[in-house]
């Protein structure tokens, strides 16, 4: 997760190319790459871009992960205490035993800003009762999320089999209609907040991926599988930039510092922070992730090792309506057309339906009927009815994202009462 990638691999489940660099089969045509083994193209994603996005939003998780210090494994094991009383861990890598950073002691103001933004208080009053200026209150939004990612850090998954649900969404800022891209993963039986990435980069990246807005590609109503054949034709159709898509206005003030970059990027970091905060705890892991292909290949990418062990399975979920129905339905199967055509079943009632498509292994098809999102969708309700998302929407990307990295934590508090 601190390491550069470059994940210009196929990305075909069943390829035995996939994940594999360089391979002689790969012909480069345009901005693509073709693998001539299953036929299918993948974008060619600047590795200058993706790290240098990833060195700068994961830098904040840099002294907080659960991660040897010296050769960066994840595998670790507690093992007794240091002198000073804290716990010190054992890297089962390459053995060497460090101390992972204590939580550090929530301030008085820190403590009063949290009630202030739970209770939504303006930003402005929030300065007026703090006794603190904006750059103050900037600066105590971001020492806020990094209280949040210390207390996240060691929950880490319930279960051996988790079943992750991953959705975008998008939040208005700085005042006006721009909008952030906002990636979240939740885990679906406890409900508890994995992770969350928005489309924000602080320092500026390659042109070619800063996000532009031409056209808002908006998905006219229809049953799910109108929705899922339409958004594949799409998909196909903007071939040449299948790393891209228009989800409406985002620009920031001539003053605001960084880039907002394109989709893309937070999809392939979203998925290294996520394994990274799971990884220890699970054996087999689900991922229910929304319909869209540069996803997916996030996805597939940080999770390569698993998948071909089978220890890691990916679908597309599509969902309608609040609450699943308890009894079975029978499914109806469609394809999806578009370049891959895969096979989709959905069920649906009256005030209720879901998609489903299988992308990796043959997994059991009757299980198939119970695959849902909520998890993240109830997160995604939570921030857009919490008392201070109107104050949300004038905040600068920057603040925003520190302010949802504290809300989740706010959330995830919440559903252990
Ligand atoms: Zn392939
Ligand atoms: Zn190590």
């Amino acid at each position: 997760m601190f390491t550069p990638i470059n994940v210009d691999v196929c990305k075909t489940p069943d390829c035995k190319n996939l994940g594999v660099m360089n391979s002689p089969d790969y012909v480069v045509q345009g901005s693509n790459v073709l693998c001539q083994e299953c036929g299918f193209l993948f974008p060619i994603i600047s590795t200058k871009s993706l790290n240098t996005f990833r060195t700068a939003v994961n830098r904040p998780w840099k002294s907080v992960a659960r991660q040897c210090p010296g050769c960066g494994g994840t595998s670790l094991k507690r093992n007794g205490f240091s002198a000073q009383g804290v716990q010190r861990m054992l890297c089962h890598h390459c053995n060497k035993t460090f101390v992972l950073p204590a939580h550090s002691k929530t301030t008085i103001r820190q403590a009063h800003l949290a009630t202030l933004i739970k209770e939504g208080v303006a930003p402005a009053e929030i300065c007026r009762t703090l006794a603190i200026n904006n750059t103050t209150l900037g600066r105590e939004l971001a020492h806020l999320s990094h209280q949040a990612h210390l207390a996240e850090r060691d929950v880490g998954a319930s279960a051996f089999d988790v079943v992750l649900s991953t959705r975008a969404f998008y939040v208005k800022f700085n005042g006006g209609n721009s909008r952030l891209y906002i990636l979240v993963t939740a885990e679906e039986n406890s409900g508890r907040v994995v992770a969350i990435s928005t489309n924000y980069c602080p320092h500026p990246v390659e042109a070619e991926y800063q996000y532009h807005s031409q056209y808002e590609e908006r998905l006219p109503p229809g049953t799910l599988m109108h929705l899922v054949q339409r958004k594949e034709m799409l998909t196909m159709r903007r071939h040449g930039v299948l790393f891209n898509i228009d989800y409406g206005p985002a620009t920031l003030h001539r003053y605001d510092r960084g880039m907002l970059v394109k989709p893309v990027l937070p999809a392939y970091r979203h998925f290294g922070l996520v394994r990274l905060l799971i990884e220890p705890h699970s054996l087999n892991v689900q991922h229910n992730i929304d319909h869209e292909c540069f996803i997916l290949g996030g996805c597939l990418v940080a999770n390569l090792a698993d998948i071909q062990q089978g220890r890691c399975h990916i679908s597309f979920v599509r969902e309608w309506g609040a609450s699943p129905p308890v009894r079975a339905l029978p499914p109806r199967l469609f394809y999806s057309g578009g370049i891959r055509n895969n096979v989709w079943r959905t069920y649906s009632t009256r005030d209720y339906a879901m998609a489903v498509c299988n992308l990796t292994g043959c997994k059991n098809t009757h299980l198939l009927r119970h695959v849902t999102l909520k998890s993240a969708t109830d997160f995604i309700q939570y921030v857009q009815n919490h008392s201070f998302f109107m104050y949300l929407n004038k905040m600068s990307p920057a603040n925003l994202t520190a302010v949802l990295e504290h809300i989740k934590h706010e959330y995830n508090c919440s559903l252990l009462q």
